[in-house]
């Protein structure tokens, strides 16, 4: 339970104090989350090597299809037609898909780099 809180406020996978990303970004701005290099408290490396993160676009992707099929089970009983349908889906891709990178980050961070590893 203690981990889900710490991917949820972006902590670090192996002190558990130090933020993950330096800026959280904003997509109305068009700026993209900045992720810390190291841990700023600990020192942690982050991106062990390059492409690290190539497999959190994965999990990206289920959290993004999630979202999307959740919001046309409850949107299908007030929105009718199919062209609403598609803006209000594409409206909440936009607007939840920083925190979607950032998630997708910490959730990918932690699957293989988390405090109960045994390696
Ligand atoms: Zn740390």
């Amino acid at each position: 339970m203690s981990q889900f809180k710490d991917i949820l406020e972006e902590k670090c996978p192996k002190c558990g104090e130090g933020q993950v990303f330096a800026k959280k970004g904003n997509p109305l701005l068009f700026r993209m989350p900045a992720m810390n290099a190291n841990c700023p408290c600990c020192g942690h490396k982050f991106e062990k090597e390059t492409g690290y993160f190539f497999g959190s676009m994965y999990v990206s992707y289920g959290l993004t299809v999630a979202e999307m099929i959740s919001v046309f089970l409850v949107a299908q009983f007030f929105v009718k037609s199919f062209g609403g349908m598609m803006a209000i889906i594409a409206t909440l891709a936009v607007l939840l898909s920083t925190f979607n990178f950032r998630l997708s980050r910490m959730i990918w961070i932690y699957l293989l780099d988390g405090k109960n590893r045994q390696v």
